[in-house]
């Protein structure tokens, strides 16, 4: 109202000035040059309006407005990594756990509420082994067992969180002053060489289904993937699955698969897709990231990309080499950790690893870098497009936003960079959400 009101007077003034330039016509060189404060004029008027329309708010004002906004809006986070702690019996997701202490994790009911944190996909994950039978079956079980642990959650904590299929049960559980726990799939391999697996799932829950790892699949070719020079992309069995998604409206994530699925998976969906946790590759060039061409393709496509907290997606690292040499040697003592089983090989690697933390800190990312990523979408493709996938328990986690208690951080550098509320509304969930009734809606008009 007042940005109207001065852009009114504005004109106005304006208005008088070319007036008066016109009446000065004809006058002498000397009365001309009384017209010489008009520039200084015309600025002055810009700043009252700049200042007016977007006022210079104090740390306190710009904390309390971010807070006001945080709490208003649905604030929704597409991945975490989480589900595969709720096997661990000595750990309670619904006690809150002390920030920073490597066995508390980044996510917990009570911290989830600390930081505003409305909804969140909990992603079911197994990690990519042998495509054989055995594999298969045993992938399954993995993933059976992890969606059991997220419905026992729900239903031993009812009061603090509930389990959502729709867009709406965010929003209605939002009201109830709960959490909303949203269930996605990270890695195909669980649904095997079997669509029924996946018909499965979808009834259990799950809502949107990464196709690939770190590691080439029976679905498409990882983006992380170079024991095959090759990249293949979409298999034909791929294409059967993103058919499958779109009929009974699970969402296709793009995360984790390489360039040509990307656009191979493109080419066959009916609905939109999201890339649940993935950053921008314009600033931080990683495979795992999306270049702008993608990321302007998945805006066609009417998709949207969740920025990934992850440090080594958001800025190009540091690396210091002594660091990176002793991590080699810790991977190539192990293997994979996420492909380890036994609990107490596991903890000696967690010891190993914080002892190199220790010894050589890691440069993190910072809130202000996972802004820049928003800003880069939005500067490419537009507000509607552009959302937050955090990677907690999976890597993710930046100075500023290391757990889920302090989430509010990323709507105060929002707010500190003069997006509206309406903006950050789209970016905490409506975009993600948009996409998800779409692609219902499509699933309900193929059926
Ligand atoms: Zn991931």
């Amino acid at each position: 109202m007042i940005c109207a009101t001065i852009a009114r007077h504005d004109k106005f003034a304006l208005n008088k000035n070319f007036e008066m330039n016109a009446i000065m016509k004809g006058k002498t060189m000397k009365q001309k040059n009384a017209l010489f404060p008009f520039p200084f004029l015309l600025a002055y008027v810009l700043f009252v309006w700049q200042v007016a329309c977007h006022p210079i708010l104090t740390e306190k004002e710009l904390e309390g407005k971010a807070r006001t906004i945080h709490e208003r809006v649905l604030t929704v986070d597409t991945h975490c990594d989480t589900a595969s702690r709720l096997l661990d019996k000595n750990w309670d997701i619904g006690v809150r756990h002390e920030p920073g202490q490597r066995r508390s994790g980044m996510i917990d009911l009570p911290r989830m509420t600390e930081g505003g944190l409305d909804a969140e996909f909990f992603a079911v994950f197994v990690g990519q082994g042998e495509r054989t039978e055995e594999g298969y079956a045993k992938a399954k079980n993995t993933a059976l067992r992890e969606l059991d642990a997220i419905h026992l959650m729900c239903q031993k904590y009812p009061a603090l969180v509930g389990l959502a299929t729709l867009p709406e049960d965010a929003y209605r559980l939002k009201k109830e002053g709960k959490r909303a726990a949203f269930v996605g799939m990270e890695n195909g391999y669980p649904v095997g060489k079997n669509l029924a697996n996946l018909r499965e799932y979808y009834n259990k829950g799950v809502r949107y289904l990464t196709l690939c790892h770190t590691r080439d699949n029976d679905i498409c070719d990882s983006s992380t993937d170079r024991l095959s020079p090759e990249d293949n992309g979409l298999s034909d069995f791929g294409k059967e699955v993103v058919a499958e998604c779109n009929r009974l409206g699970v969402m296709v994530d793009v995360s984790h698969i390489s360039d040509k699925s990307f656009f191979d998976v493109l080419k066959v969906t009916k609905a939109p897709v999201i890339a649940s946790h993935s950053s921008c590759r314009a600033l931080s060039d990683s495979p795992r990231n999306l270049s702008d061409e993608m990321i302007r393709a998945l805006a066609a496509n009417g998709g949207v990309i969740q920025i990934c907290f992850l440090t080594s997606y958001l800025r190009t690292p540091n690396l210091n080499p002594e660091r990176e040499k002793t991590l080699k040697e810790l991977q190539d003592k192990y293997g994979s950790f996420r492909e380890i089983k036994d609990e107490a090989i596991r903890e000696k690697i967690r010891q190993e690893y914080e002892a190199i933390n220790e010894r050589f800190p890691e440069e993190k990312a910072t809130v202000k870098d996972v802004v820049d990523h928003i800003d880069h979408v939005v500067k490419v493709a537009g507000i509607d497009f552009v959302g937050i996938g955090t990677d907690f328990d999976g890597g993710g986690g930046v100075e500023g936003c290391n757990d889920v208690s302090q989430m509010f951080r990323v709507t105060e550098e929002l707010v500190r960079r003069g997006y509206s509320e309406k903006k950050i509304e789209k970016i905490w969930g409506g975009n993600a959400m948009h996409v998800f009734r779409r692609v219902i809606e499509i699933s309900k008009r193929s059926s």
